[in-house]
């Protein structure tokens, strides 16, 4: 989430979060906590559902364009994650072409995930990616869906093991 339209040094980080954005698309994430003291702020910014004492932004964030268009203004937790991935590249462990490629293998895993929910037909609620996921898996697990014993549909769990599983390792995230 370094993603800096406004301002801010174009170091490798910075251009890895621009190519990257899958904390800020509801890929990784699903939502981001908003203290009570920041709602006031971020009301008018983000599409903020709110609780009793606190708020949530429900991922894909409405300010992700190609990057954070509210950078100096976003939620306290927005600006405190790092992914895996990110800090892998600050701390040398890896340089930024394969940091880059391992976000393009990320996306094109997940657009031939959501091609194959589209060829299937298969209709989830959610808007993001990640709650998708949810979803999907309380289907698998309970193995509700007419399709759950097709080889079409093993084959789309497969697909989404093998990311989520690239996912963990790399960005040290699970969504499945
Ligand atoms: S997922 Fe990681 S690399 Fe991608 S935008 Fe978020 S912090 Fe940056
Ligand atoms: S406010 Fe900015 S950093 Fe936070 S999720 Fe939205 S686009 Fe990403």
């Amino acid at each position: 989430m370094k993603e800096v339209l406004k301002f801010g040094s174009m170091g490798d980080s910075t251009n890895l979060c621009l190519s990257c954005g899958l904390c800020c698309d509801g890929t990784l994430i699903g939502f981001v906590q908003l203290n009570r003291e920041e709602l006031p702020g971020l009301r008018e910014l983000l599409n903020v559902e709110e609780a009793t004492n606190d708020g949530v932004l429900i991922q894909p964030c409405n300010r992700y364009c190609g990057g954070c268009t509210i950078y100096s203004d976003r939620p306290k937790q927005c600006a405190s994650y790092d992914c895996e991935l990110l800090k892998s590249l600050q701390r040398k462990e890896l340089d930024y072409t394969s940091a880059i490629e391992t976000v393009e293998v990320a996306k094109q895993r997940k657009s031939a995930i959501e091609e194959k929910l589209a060829l299937l037909q298969i209709k989830l609620q959610s808007q993001s990616f990640y709650f998708k996921m949810t979803e999907l898996k309380k289907l698998y697990q309970k193995n509700e869906h007419e399709l759950s014993s097709t080889p079409e549909f093993k084959e789309l769990i497969a697909d989404i093991k093998q990311l989520d599983s690239l996912l963990s390792e790399r960005f040290g995230v699970t969504v499945f």
